[in-house]
């Protein structure tokens, strides 16, 4: 019987999301002469998470979101996540920009475009915090417009929909930045996948891969054509695995060993959506508020614009929601497939430790309509039911293991695992996510191609500079390249609207 021939590649990525898209676009421009391949069990690309549906599109910056500054018990706010996500996210314009300049994407409008953040602080606390945040980032490069104001008029100019018909006298402030931005990321990676096309790699859709297994210093795939219906092999010695909520299994179906004990859980994401002219017209922003006492960060309410497929809409959530499968496309035995003898121990600590936790998820399934609305009426206090609709999310699958003898949710950050002495790479962890792809991607090679780095660093730090080498820029230096960036991808910062001209 004849075996199906076996195809070789230098690397394959699997997952044509906007990771794998970005680290193969960028493996191609380093190394041009490399046989590139991504394979996606979907149709198309960035049909999961990267969806622009399936996140709320923002350009993390760490312009806007109070998670990324925690405040400790005695008032203090550490500014050093919110600076490294800053970082970040202006390796990924720089990527994107150079990416726009070769021609190779674009045009940048069709997947980038310049909407303010802002950052609301309610309540005593909400605004002592939201003041030392502001005061701990505003002399950062990254940071220079950000604006803090706690006149309810200027609050009314910046934020219309939020303030108009407001009459309770809580304290409340904002701050406001000019750069931030919304994003499609995926038109993005439709783009990325296209343009690793273009430059001689192969993306094949509607293939899954099946298995994986290391034999003689390459990793051997087993591949099912989901179109033909049949069987394909693939080798490579380095993989990339970039699966989303597909990748913790098929880790665990290969057996690799730094992931036996990591459990899994996946959280559903919803939000209220409305397309009405004039509400659209009165909120060309993105403004993030706090999560309640004891909820956790996903739990962070923002009311966002977006503009998808040429429209545009508001959006507010994410309510968090319930489902067992890994992917939006998954199956519903996922969850239950994903037990093993050597995860069971940290499943069982992770339900007993994150009691608060489990406990905000029970009353956020609960949720009935009524009680989303008033969660949206504290942004939008002139809302009506009739206006916005509940559409799903994303699945955001949360990596679970033992941290100091208790179980613990792999932060809510993005974690690259590797194995066989970094031949295989692999990324678990939903959040900031794809604002921080390219800088993720450069760390992936770092993790995957150690002996490379030296030769590939140069052509990196003109294309997509890791956010440790961002960090190292003079400040005019790091001024003039963002500037650079944005100009190309046509990020104009969006003025500020003032008393009289709101
Ligand atoms: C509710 C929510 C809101 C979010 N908001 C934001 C935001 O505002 N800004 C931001 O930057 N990030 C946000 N994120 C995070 C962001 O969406 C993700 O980090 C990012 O899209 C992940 O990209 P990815 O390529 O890793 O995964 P995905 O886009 O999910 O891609 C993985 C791909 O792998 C494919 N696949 C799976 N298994 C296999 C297999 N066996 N063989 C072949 N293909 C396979 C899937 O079909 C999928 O296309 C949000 C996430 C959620 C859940």
């Amino acid at each position: 019987m004849s075996r199906t021939p076996v195809e070789d590649f230098d690397v394959v990525l699997v997952g044509g999301g906007v990771m794998s898209a970005t680290l193969g676009v960028l493996l191609a421009e380093l190394q041009p002469d490399w046989r590139i391949a991504v394979v996606e069990r979907l149709e198309e690309g960035g049909l999961e998470s990267s969806h622009a549906w399936n996140n709320a599109g923002t350009g993390h910056a760490g312009l806007c979101e109070f998670n990324y500054t925690p405040r400790s018990a005695d008032g203090s706010v550490d500014v050093s996540r919110a600076v490294e996500i800053g970082e970040q996210f202006c390796a990924s314009l720089m990527f994107w920009s150079h990416l726009v300049e070769r021609g190779l994407i674009g045009p940048p409008e069709s997947f980038v475009r310049s909407v303010p953040h802002l950052g609301l602080g309610r309540g005593p606390e909400g605004v002592a915090h939201l003041r030392a945040r502001w005061e701990g980032l505003r002399d950062h490069p990254l940071f220079a417009d950000l604006e803090f104001s706690e006149d309810r008029d200027v609050l009314a100019a910046w934020l219309p929909l939020v303030f108009a018909g407001r009459s309770d006298d809580e304290p409340i402030a904002v701050t406001r930045s000019g750069r931030g931005t919304d994003v499609d990321f995926g038109v993005l990676t439709r783009q990325l996948l296209s343009a690793l096309r273009d430059v001689g790699g192969v993306v094949r859709f509607r293939h899954e891969v099946r298995s994986l297994r290391r034999r003689r210093g390459r990793w051997h795939l087993s591949v099912r054509d989901r179109g033909a219906g049949r069987r394909r092999r693939m080798r490579a010695p380095f993989v990339f695995v970039g699966a989303g909520g597909g990748t913790l299994p098929l880790l665990q179906r290969a057996r690799v060993p730094e992931v036996r004990r990591y459990g899994a859980f996946p959280i559903s994401g919803r939000f209220l959506r409305t397309s009405r002219p004039d509400l659209v017209a009165a909120h060309r922003a993105k403004v993030y508020g706090h999560a309640p006492p004891g909820a956790p960060s996903i739990s962070v309410p923002h009311l966002d614009h977006r503009t998808v497929d040429g429209r545009e809409f508001l959006m507010f959530g994410p309510f968090a929601a319930f489902s067992p499968r890994f992917l939006r496309t998954g199956r519903l035995t996922d969850l239950l497939r994903s037990v093993r003898l050597g995860n069971l121990p940290v499943l069982a600590a992770s339900a007993r430790d994150n009691r608060s936790l489990m406990a905000y998820l029970v009353r956020q399934v609960a949720q009935t309509s009524r009680d989303r609305m008033d969660a949206l009426r504290a942004f939008v206090p002139t809302a009506s039911p009739d206006d916005w609709a509940l559409v799903p999310a994303g699945q955001r699958v949360q990596v679970l293991t033992m941290a100091g003898g208790r179980g613990a949710m792999v932060g809510f950050g993005t974690e690259i695992v590797t194995s066989a002495g970094g031949s295989l790479a692999a990324l678990l962890g939903a959040s900031p996510g794809a604002s921080t792809a390219a800088s993720v991607a450069v760390d992936v090679l770092a993790a995957g191609f150690p002996d490379r780095m030296a030769e590939w660093v140069p052509r990196l730090r003109e294309i997509a500079p890791s956010a440790a080498e961002v960090a190292r820029l003079d400040p005019a230096e790091l001024e003039a390249r963002s500037a650079r960036a944005r100009r190309i991808l046509g990020l104009d910062p969006v003025p500020v609207p003032r008393k009289d001209t709101a």
